[in-house]
């Protein structure tokens, strides 16, 4: 039998008698036969708690600092689990990110994953030991400073290392049963997916569905790792995220009407909305101010430009970015008012934004449509569009947005007929 990858979130290792749960089932693998690779969270809110810590020491903490705290929340978990396991009989060795060989480029906070050199935790395997790696961190290749992988990273821990590894299957662990058609915290009635193309799980993580970490789903699909979705407390079948939605079967389906035309609705309200009030209608002007966001790093969402209400040749551009990138892209821009010429800057931290996904879009029209007249009778205000392939979204104000994610999921029939999803545990901050 191969290696199995498995991953525990925050919530199901809250505290002793949950890290104790999640080890029994760590050997329950293991006496399966499979050698046995688990990616860990920090316990239940750790990862927030060390930020608002943060926060009271001081008001801009260096980005090294910070990558060095958050990281030690992962390896409490790693070291307690590791314990936990040995009390049932069976070794495990625990390993940071850096010591599982899990390398990353520069970024504090945000680092991405350039590649696995897992050789201590083959070696560890070969040796008989069940292996723990904590999530969400590495070393950076160039600067050797430890990063971590941005909000939920240790999905991508768990993917990347079943890729390295060439794991039969990697299992992440959470507290629900799987991918809903919607946040069971918002939509009690929402149905659980059995099965969602990478392409679907993509645009769902994208848009603010959690339950996965948007990078997690880049590296499986480009690896080919199927994940399995599902919960450490319950023994049911999760959510299998696996196949593409140009795979000749998944067409076939589409067209018979076999496959659900909408995989989910997903809602964000970690964005904010930034509006460059009269920039001059000139060309080469929005190159300028996008280019000053690129340099500051700052990754774009949504853009809109509309003739100015101000005044004529004059134009508002508007976008959405996250809301941790406001401040720095307010200063990026605030530095090129006078090279520019635009009047003002408007910032927005009130906004949420409700997404629609589902490969059967492009073959059933009249989405859209249903869409924004679900939005409309919810008595809910649009403030912009987007669109791709699979998805429409729209910026709604942020008290708005449960209302518009219930009136979307029922006016598509997503609402399951069976029992309530559960939500076993965490707080869902
Ligand atoms: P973990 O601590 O296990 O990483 P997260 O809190 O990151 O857990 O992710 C699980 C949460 O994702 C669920 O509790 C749920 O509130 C949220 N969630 C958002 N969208 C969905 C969805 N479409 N299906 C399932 N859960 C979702
Ligand atoms: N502990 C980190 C966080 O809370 C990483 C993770 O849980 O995946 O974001
Ligand atoms: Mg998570």
């Amino acid at each position: 039998m191969g290696i199995v990858v498995q991953k525990y979130g925050g919530s199901s290792l809250a505290d002793a008698d949950a890290i104790k749960r999640v080890a029994r089932r760590i050997v329950e693998t293991k006496k399966e036969g499979h050698d046995v690779v688990v990616a860990v969270s920090a316990m239940g809110d750790t990862t927030d708690e060390l930020l608002e810590l943060a926060a009271d020491v001081s008001p801009l903490p260096p980005a090294r600092e910070l990558d060095v705290l958050q990281s030690a929340g992962e390896r409490i978990s790693m070291a307690l689990v590791a314990m936990a396991i040995s009390d049932l009989g069976f070794t495990a060795r625990s390993f940071t990110g850096s010591q599982a060989g899990v390398i990353t480029d520069a970024q504090h906070g945000k680092a991405k994953i350039i590649d696995v050199t897992p050789g201590r935790v083959v070696q560890a395997i070969g040796e008989g030991h069940i292996v723990i790696v904590a999530g969400f961190q590495g070393v950076s290749q160039d600067t050797k400073e430890i990063t971590t992988l941005g909000r939920g990273g240790s999905d991508t821990t768990a993917v990347a290392l079943a890729a390295a590894l060439d794991a039969e299957v990697c299992e992440i662990y959470t507290d629900v049963d799987g991918v809903f058609t919607a946040d069971p915290r918002i939509v009690p009635s929402a149905r659980k997916l059995d099965a969602v193309t990478y392409e679907e799980m993509l645009e769902l993580a994208a848009c603010g569905a959690k339950i996965l970490h948007l990078r997690c789903v880049e590296y499986a699909r480009r690896y080919d790792i199927p994940i399995h979705v599902r919960s450490s407390f319950s023994h049911l079948d999760g959510t299998i995220v696996r196949g593409s939605i140009d795979d000749d079967d998944h067409q076939q389906q589409e067209t018979s009407m076999e496959a659900a035309i909408i995989a989910g609705v997903a809602h964000d309200r970690s964005e904010a909305k930034i509006t460059v009030v009269g920039v001059p209608d000139k060309v080469g002007e929005a190159a300028r101010i996008f280019a000053a966001l690129a340099e500051a790093q700052i990754n774009l969402d949504m853009i809109v430009q509309n003739v100015s209400a101000a005044a004529t040749n004059l134009t508002d551009i508007s976008f959405t970015l996250p809301r941790s990138d406001g401040q720095t892209a307010m200063s990026a821009l605030a530095s090129l008012q006078s090279q520019v010429g635009f009047d003002s800057l408007l910032y927005d931290d009130k906004i949420g934004k409700v997404s629609l996904i589902g490969a059967g879009m492009r073959s059933h029209p009249g989405v859209t449509a249903k869409f924004f007249s679900a939005i409309a009778e919810a008595g809910v205000n649009i403030g912009m569009i987007s669109t791709s392939e699979i998805r429409i979204s729209v910026v709604v104000d942020e008290v708005d947005v449960d209302a518009a994610v219930r009136a979307t999921h029922s006016a598509f029939d997503l609402d399951s007929t069976e029992v309530e999803a559960v939500v076993y545990g965490g707080t869902g901050r």
